[in-house]
C-alpha cells in the first residue's frame, strides 16, 4: 500500500509527502480506509507504531470538508496525560499545516481564557484529556452535541489513571450518529466493555 492509494485529502497527502514517510504502516494501512468510509475503528496497537497519524490524516481529510460553529467542536481527540495530548497536537498540525482548521488543545496548565477564545470561534478539533474538558463543559462554554468524530488514543492508560467514567460521560455528551475511533494497546475487559457500549461495528485492526 502506498499512502496516494488511501484516498486521503490532496493537502494531507501533500503534507505526509513532507514528512518523509514513505510508505504507511500496517495501522496506518489497517484504519486509515475504514475511517475514511465513516466507519468506526477499534485500534489495538502500542506507542510507535504509527498509530497517532492512524487518526490525525482520516480526521483531517475529513474536516478539510465543512466549517464548524462557535462553541460546537466538530471533533475530538481524548488522551490519558498533558503530554500526549501535547505531541497528538505537534502531529496533527504537521499533517494539517495545509489545511486550514482551528484547533484547541484543552490540557492542565495552561490557560483557560485563551483555550475558551478558540472555541469561541469555532473549533474543528479539540486535543484535550478528559478531566479539562470536562472542566469546560462544566463551565458551559461548550457543547458536544456537533461532535461528528471522537477519537480515544491510549485506551488501557486511561483506565489505569481511572479515566473511563470521565470517557463514558463524554460518549453520551455526544451525538449517537458519531464515529469512532478508538485505540488501546491491549484490550482488558473493561475496554472491551466500553467498545461493546460505544462502538458500532467497529472495523477491528490489531497490530
Ligand atoms: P506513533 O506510534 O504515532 O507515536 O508514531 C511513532 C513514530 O513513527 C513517530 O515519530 C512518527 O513520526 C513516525 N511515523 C508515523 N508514521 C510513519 C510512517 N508511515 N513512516 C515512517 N515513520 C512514521
Amino acid at each position: 500500500t502506498k499512502f496516494s492509494d488511501l484516498n486521503l485529502d490532496p493537502k494531507v497527502l501533500k503534507a505526509v509527502a513532507d514528512t518523509g514517510y514513505e510508505t504507511p504502516t500496517p495501522i496506518q494501512a489497517g484504519a486509515i480506509p475504514p475511517a475514511l468510509e465513516g466507519r468506526d475503528v477499534l485500534g489495538i496497537a502500542q506507542t510507535g507504531t504509527g498509530k497517532t497519524a492512524s487518526f490525525t490524516l482520516p480526521m483531517i481529510s475529513m474536516l478539510a470538508r465543512g466549517r464548524a460553529r462557535a462553541r460546537m467542536p466538530r471533533s475530538l481527540v481524548l488522551c490519558p496525560t498533558r503530554e500526549l495530548a501535547a505531541q497528538v497536537a505537534e502531529n496533527f498540525d504537521a499533517y494539517a499545516k495545509y489545511v486550514k482548521l482551528n484547533k484547541a488543545l484543552l490540557i492542565g496548565g495552561v490557560s483557560f481564557k485563551e483555550q475558551e477564545a478558540v472555541i469561541n470561534r469555532g473549533a474543528d478539533v479539540l486535543i484535550a484529556t478528559p478531566g479539562r474538558l470536562l472542566d469546560h463543559f462544566e463551565r458551559g462554554k461548550l457543547l458536544l452535541t456537533g461532535v461528528q468524530i471522537m477519537v480515544v488514543d491510549e485506551a488501557d492508560r486511561m483506565l489505569d489513571m481511572g479515566f473511563i467514567p470521565d470517557i463514558e460521560r463524554i460518549f453520551s455528551l455526544t451525538p449517537f450518529t458519531r464515529q469512532t475511533l478508538f485505540f488501546s494497546a491491549t484490550m482488558a475487559p473493561e475496554i472491551e466493555r466500553i467498545t461493546n457500549t460505544f462502538l458500532s461495528n467497529p472495523a477491528r485492526i490489531e497490530v
